[in-house]
């Protein structure tokens, strides 16, 4: 029995922990792993603690870096005059390979979800305001979930005073869709189909 050997049992229960892995696959990845050569073990769990220690978020945009600014957010040839907002760092990555958009991001690390216990005070939103001085559009990229939704529309609000251009990315996502898991030619379509909000 596995359960009896901790070494193996262990390496199961911490892969099982994987978003999107099951016991079963956890078992294969624990055999796997013990499989591969101690090196590449080794390499694997080098990376994996370097990533978790050197990468933290932009000071500026809340975006993925291993500096105070991000490579975006210290890009000069990159627009100053738009910023997309987006609930996750990661839509980032999907965002950039539609090369769709040459602005500035900002990054909320959620999403409004009264449910969940998350309220706008929970996410990056403060941070905005102050970054917004030359700003002629908003572009509101949360996910068409009824918490992006909620989103967009609180954000929304909020801006409206300050007479900026504000849109929001609709057509072609679908409904409930996240934007981590659109494809480039949807998104790049949902980026040029944008509209007031
Ligand atoms: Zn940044």
């Amino acid at each position: 029995m596995v359960e009896n050997l901790a070494p193996i049992a262990n390496l199961i229960d911490e892969f099982a922990k994987l978003p999107g892995i099951g016991r079963k696959t956890a078992t294969k990845l624990a055999f796997w792993t013990i499989e591969r050569k101690e090196q590449d073990v080794k390499n694997f769990a080098k990376h994996m603690v370097e990533a978790k220690m050197k990468i933290t978020f932009c000071e500026k945009c809340g975006h993925f870096t291993d500096e105070n600014l991000c490579n975006i957010c210290s890009n000069p040839k990159r627009e100053q005059n738009a910023i997309m907002i987006v609930e996750e760092a990661r839509d980032i990555f999907v965002i950039e390979k539609t090369g769709e958009f040459r602005g500035l991001y900002h990054v909320l690390h959620g999403a409004i979800s009264p449910l969940d216990g998350v309220s706008p005070d929970d996410l990056n939103i403060k941070s905005l305001l102050p970054r917004l001085k030359n700003i002629e559009e908003v572009i509101l990229a949360t996910n068409t979930t009824i918490e992006g939704e909620a989103t967009a529309m609180y954000i929304s609000k909020l801006l409206k005073p300050l007479e900026i251009k504000i849109t929001r990315i609709a057509k072609g996502i679908p409904i409930g869709g996240d934007i981590e898991y659109a494809d480039e030619i949807t998104l790049a379509k949902a980026l040029e189909g944008r509209r007031e909000f």
